[in-house]
């Protein structure tokens, strides 16, 4: 599927940036959030349960939302398209991968400096209202544990933050930071919200250097994340792209190809580093 001086030139790529979008992880059978809206949830606009607005009428709801979205991640496996990611990892000097996705997949297939532009399932973080920020006459107290604001009376002194990593995203009333009671939320960035700037930045930086840029299931519809591999393109970057259908980006890579991510990307890893067996 590839010219032979151009396996060449991939195969000398040092630093490698596999950028990945919940196409990816369709093969391990995660819906995306609209096909989520299943059952109950079928009646709810996407801004009902994912947004700041959501989450302070009703924390909930919110919550429970992401529960039952994190039922389907949790069963799902890393697929195929996952694991080459690893093989490739093993193959290169530096590999980083930046994913739209919040499902823990990559890290799940053992792959390691992923940069989640959009967050996580699996990390809570507490929920900061700006609202109440600048409604209030006097600076609210920071809570050292979840950087939340510390409103409440009710401090453990003793609480840490491990104390508040071992909570987790499970059915049940929505849980409260151990050291201050700030209400905790999913660690992933809303409708309206923006992406954490120092995430961005390490994935505009790594645009900008890595010589060889792979963009794997993502329909390249959502900014910033988009502007990714189009900038990784003009910096002078190779630019490889998997997707089931052509994208804005398709006619500027220098190889689109067509198809499954679970299918092509181990293809296209064993061509290019012969399956991590050999000349790593
Ligand atoms: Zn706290």
């Amino acid at each position: 599927m590839l010219e032979s001086d151009l396996i060449e030139k991939l195969h000398d790529c040092q630093k490698v940036v596999v950028f990945t979008g919940a196409g990816i992880s369709a093969e391990s059978g995660i819906p995306t959030f609209r096909d989520a809206q299943t059952g109950l949830w079928s009646k709810f606009n996407p801004q009902d349960v994912a947004s700041t607005e959501a989450f302070r009428k009703n924390p909930q709801l919110v919550w429970d939302w992401y529960v039952h979205r994190a039922e389907f991640v949790r069963n799902a496996e890393p697929n195929p398209g996952h694991k080459a990611v690893s093989t490739l990892q093993a193959c290169v000097a530096d590999l980083t991968v930046i994913t739209q996705n919040i499902d823990n997949l990559h890290q799940r297939a053992a792959t390691r400096n992923v940069l989640e532009l959009h967050g996580s399932l699996f990390r809570l973080k507490a929920f900061v209202d700006t609202d109440e920020l600048f409604a209030g006459d006097t600076s609210p107290i920071i809570c050292h544990i979840c950087d939340g604001y510390a409103t409440y009376d009710e401090c453990d002194p003793y609480a840490s933050k491990e104390d508040l990593a071992a909570i987790e995203l499970r059915a049940g009333p929505v849980p409260r930071c151990p050291g201050c009671g700030a209400l905790l939320r999913p660690d992933i960035v809303w409708f309206g919200e923006p992406l954490d700037i120092d995430i961005l930045d390490g994935a505009t930086r790594l645009a900008d250097t890595c010589d060889l840029l792979i963009c794997i299931g993502s329909s390249l519809e959502v900014q910033p994340a988009a502007s990714i591999p189009v900038r990784a393109k003009l910096a002078g970057a190779t630019i490889i792209e998997i997707n089931p259908e052509p994208t804005s980006l398709s006619s500027h890579a220098d190889v689109f190809l067509q198809g499954k991510a679970a299918e092509i990307l181990p293809a296209f890893v064993n061509v290019v580093w012969n399956n991590g067996e050999t000349s790593c």
